[in-house]
């Protein structure tokens, strides 16, 4: 029988949320909802409960686009017929929000990348689909690896996170959306890192090509 312990501590939050934050926030939500949404930062982000661009961020609503999946990867441009659900939401959210920035916000102990580390991806022991959503990676694991023979596990668990938000960053210029605005201005994007041990956030200077504690 599954567990209704957790259920019920969803529905006390979200009593408490009506008589908090949505009392005090009752005309910010009245106005979102009559003129709709127009948030000016897109975030990219890991599916990990650890790691909630809202609460890291404190933002309100209507101020963030979030979209969240395994690792954090943005996948390249490639309008097939396969199913995109990021590229979707990257598309609705620079197309037709108009963002001003999109931020890949990665974080450390990564299951994602711990499974793309450990090659389990590649051994298909990871079910149906995260080990073909993973591969999105492969090159940069295998430059990685490269770059590695013989490190810590850490080491090359810390290379590769990093790696995975300089990755989705180069596949964010591969939609041609993205390239347009990031020529003439519009648009910017950003690599950040939350350090889940630390409480760190990082930001990866990409002249330097290395991250930067922020705030
Ligand atoms: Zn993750």
């Amino acid at each position: 029988m599954a567990d209704c312990t957790s259920l019920q501590r969803l529905i006390a939050g979200y009593r408490a949320f009506r008589e908090g934050a949505w009392e005090q926030n009752r005309a910010r939500y009245r106005m979102l909802a009559e003129h709709g949404q127009a948030p000016g930062v897109m975030v990219i982000g890991c599916c990990d409960s650890r790691v909630d661009p809202s609460l890291l961020f404190g933002a309100g609503p209507g101020e963030l686009f979030i979209v969240r999946n395994v690792a954090n990867l943005v996948p390249p441009f490639e309008p097939h017929g396969d199913y995109h659900g990021t590229s979707a939401a990257l598309e609705f959210a620079v197309t037709c929000l108009g963002v001003g920035h999109v931020i890949v916000l990665g974080h450390t102990h990564c299951g994602g990348i711990k499974a793309l580390r450990e090659g389990l991806a590649e051994a298909g022991e990871t079910g149906d689909f995260i080990a073909r959503w993973m591969s999105i990676m492969n090159p940069a694991r295998a430059a990685v690896l490269d770059a590695h023979p013989g490190a810590p596990e850490e080491t090359v668990q810390r290379a590769l996170e990093e790696a995975s938000i300089r990755n989705s960053l180069a596949n964010l210029e591969t939609f041609p959306f993205v390239r347009e605005r990031l020529r003439d201005g519009r648009l910017q994007i950003h690599g950040w890192q939350f350090d889940i041990t630390s409480g760190e956030l990082r930001g990866l200077d990409r002249e330097h090509n290395a991250f930067v504690p922020l705030g």
